[in-house]
């Protein structure tokens, strides 16, 4: 291992030389002299523990080329169960606060741990979000103190059941695992009263009630339109956007932001281009907007979406959205390439019909004129490359621009300008040079 993983690795030589009494280890396994820590001394795993030999490869390679950097004496820290729990453990917590794809559909979230007691999100969209946002803080303030109850077994020899004999590090643990719940128990108590009218969500929702109607009148509309089919919904788990005919709203993990469409300002902050989706190997837009309230009592948020899901967000919603940054907004890549097609055909050369020739239908699409022909007008000459095409004006330039994608790699848009396809009449080969607009 390289010096590149240096800082972390004296982390964790640090943690486990504070952390590992080493007498209680030397009482079971022979005692490997300083600086000879080459071979793991053959110390029987406990029962139901396993031993990380095989998982770590690099990390014993590292060993061996350099003793010196690691813990010299008991070598065998690495291969405590003790070390083994707390990467599973780290593992398990960050997948179970950040839910990748993998813990949703083995059902390993709280919604669905806990879904008897949440009930329906579609029978009762507020009341399900209040339980869950508190069910959710209430797990993930738990997960420390199930850390230090895990270690109770995985390391049974530091007696971390006896808080009294312990080590003061793991003391103050166990103070922080303790007390996290413990505030979080408070603050959910303190929403719950009063039927969760304390809750954030219950008292965005209050700043919408009319006069003399409390904020169950607003829950009571948003549950009914968050049940209609037609409501725009996209978005990851953790950051979900839910638009219906009155409301934008965002759920995240611990939080719902709610905005009445009649007051909001929309405003398009910026938008990222990432070459490749995981799902699509396409090219995607992420755009952000700012749904900023009229009500300065109501926090203002920030929603995502793919730019191709972007018009059916304007469907839906009432107010424009304004762009600050001249964001052009590529619905998709079929979009983004017409535009580009077309500008590039309106430098080129135009061709005059002779005037006895009548210009035809599209033969592509039948809706409007033909309005391009095929001349060869770059200096290719080379064999394989452009040739002249002889056919009459037949294509519209929309249809032939989706032909001249239609022929191109998806998965390597940064190709098709530069590439050639045949005529889809004649098959002779012409590229974007060739195209011209008919006069
Ligand atoms: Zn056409
Ligand atoms: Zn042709
Ligand atoms: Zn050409």
């Amino acid at each position: 291992m390289g010096g590149g993983g240096g800082v972390s690795n004296e982390g964790l030589e640090n943690f486990i030389s504070q952390n590992t009494p080493r007498d209680s280890i030397s009482q079971s396994a022979p005692r490997v002299p300083r600086g000879q820590g080459l071979r793991f001394p053959e110390r029987p795993a406990p029962p139901g523990a396993y031993r990380t030999r095989t998982l770590w490869p690099v990390r014993y390679a590292g060993w061996r080329a350099s003793p010196g950097r690691f813990p010299g004496g008991d070598g065998g820290a690495m291969d405590s169960p003790e070390v083994t729990f707390t990467l599973a453990y780290l593992v398990f917590a960050v997948c179970f606060v950040f839910t990748p794809t993998e813990f949703h559909s083995a059902g390993l979230t709280v919604q669905n741990l806990l879904s008897g007691w949440l009930g329906s999100e579609d029978a009762a969209f507020v009341p399900y979000h209040l339980r869950r946002t508190a069910a959710t803080l209430l797990c993930h303030s738990l997960l420390p103190l199930g850390y230090y109850v895990g270690m109770c077994f995985a390391a049974s020899e530091k007696q971390l059941y006896y808080p009294s004999q312990t080590p003061e590090t793991w003391r103050a643990f166990l103070l922080l695992a303790l007390m996290l719940p413990t505030i979080t128990c408070t603050l959910i108590y303190y929403w719950s009263r009063d039927r969760w009218a304390r809750h954030p969500l219950a008292r965005t929702l209050a700043l919408y009630a009319l006069p003399r109607s409390g904020w169950r009148a607003v829950a009571s509309s948003v549950n009914t339109e968050f049940r209609r089919i037609d409501k725009f919904a996209t978005g990851v788990p953790g950051a979900r956007v839910i638009v219906t005919d009155t409301w934008v709203m965002k759920v995240t993990t611990y939080r719902v932001h709610v905005a009445q469409q009649q007051d909001v300002h929309l405003t398009l902050m910026e938008s990222q281009q990432h070459d490749l989706s995981p799902d699509s190997h396409l090219p995607v837009q992420l755009l952000t907007i700012r749904v900023a309230s009229a009500n300065p009592a109501v926090q203002a948020f920030d929603i995502r979406l793919n730019s191709t899901e972007y018009g059916e967000l304007c469907e839906k919603l009432r107010a424009p959205i304004r762009s600050v940054a001249n964001v052009v907004i590529h619905q998709s890549l079929g979009d983004l390439f017409l535009e580009t097609f077309a500008s590039l055909v309106e430098v080129n050369p135009a061709y005059s019909v002779p005037s006895s020739q009548d210009l035809e239908a599209c033969i592509g699409c039948m809706q409007t004129r033909a309005s391009v022909k095929l001349v060869k007008h770059c200096q290719a000459a080379a064999a394989g490359e452009c040739q002249q095409c002889r056919c009459r004006p037949m294509w519209c330039l929309a249809c032939m621009g989706k032909w001249f994608a239609s022929r191109q790699d998806p998965q390597r848009p940064d190709t098709w300008l530069a590439s050639r396809v045949p005529c889809p009449t004649c098959r002779a080969r012409f590229c974007i040079l060739d195209v011209c607009a008919v006069r």
